[in-house]
């Protein structure tokens, strides 16, 4: 089947756009977020209200934890920006919406296992909040050969904002280091990044998601309004204008 794998929208209503935009018009039959719909960005409500119509499924990110019950570990910036995102779900006047939010919010899937694969906000150790970098194959090859342990053959995850895939070498690779797409091998265990949608961090601002079938995945990145975000950002006293700013750089 062909399925789009999204994440970490973060509230950018004008990336998620253009996203979903490219997506119908590639005739993906589904699609699959991997969390953190929400936090840090301009447009909470209406990117929930977006994936809770548009995907298959959904899993809970660290930032939609933290509006939903608490911010842990987070900055001043980020713990700011949870809170002021909980009261635009709060202000909602139509209390069957605003319920209808909540629900959704506290049913997004912290775990989902689909025949071989596993879908995860963060990693399959702890789904919520660790993180897998690029850096961890060289640092850290213990974390790697656990996760890697918890794994049948691929497991998709987002929250570092960085597109890519592990191997089970262990070893990262980018994209551009393999032509943009990637042909599943049955004897190779993957952990699969689709990279950010609304806040990538990999010096690329484009916007990222992944495209994927029986035979390979395929990364994609697209450009879109990034001024006019930055403008919205600038414009709300509780979100910090660093949020906007990072966007033009992609970090
Ligand atoms: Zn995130």
């Amino acid at each position: 089947m062909r399925t789009a794998v999204i994440s970490d929208i973060h509230a950018n209503l004008d990336a998620l756009n253009v996203v979903l935009a490219d997506i119908e018009a590639r005739g993906a039959e589904r699609i699959i977020c991997l969390g953190d719909i929400i936090g840090y960005g301009p447009n909470p409500l209406e990117c929930l209200d977006l994936v809770m119509d548009k995907c298959d499924f959904a899993m809970m990110g660290n930032h939609d934890f933290a509006v939903l019950y608490e911010p842990t570990s987070f900055n001043t910036t980020a713990e700011q920006a949870a809170f002021w995102t909980r009261k635009q779900f709060e202000q909602e006047p139509d209390p069957e919406l605003r319920k209808q939010r909540y629900e959704f919010l506290g049913n997004l899937l912290v775990r989902k296992w689909e025949e071989g694969s596993l879908y995860v906000h963060a990693s399959p150790r702890r789904p919520i909040n660790e993180y897998i970098f690029p850096d961890d194959v060289i640092s850290a090859p213990n974390k790697m050969s656990s996760i890697f342990d918890r794994i049948e053959e691929r497991c998709f995850v987002g929250h570092t904002h960085v597109t890519g895939i592990f191997t089970n070498e262990p070893d990262f690779y980018p994209p551009a280091d393999l032509g943009e797409s990637y042909k599943w091998g049955s004897d190779e265990k993957v952990v699969v990044n689709p990279g950010s949608v609304g806040q990538p961090r990999d010096r690329d601002p484009r916007a990222s998601y992944a495209l994927m079938d029986d035979e390979q995945i395929e990364f994609v990145r697209l450009e879109y309004d990034i001024p006019a975000v930055v403008e919205k950002v600038k414009a709300i006293d509780d979100l910090s204008d660093f949020l906007g700013q990072r966007l033009l750089e992609g970090r």
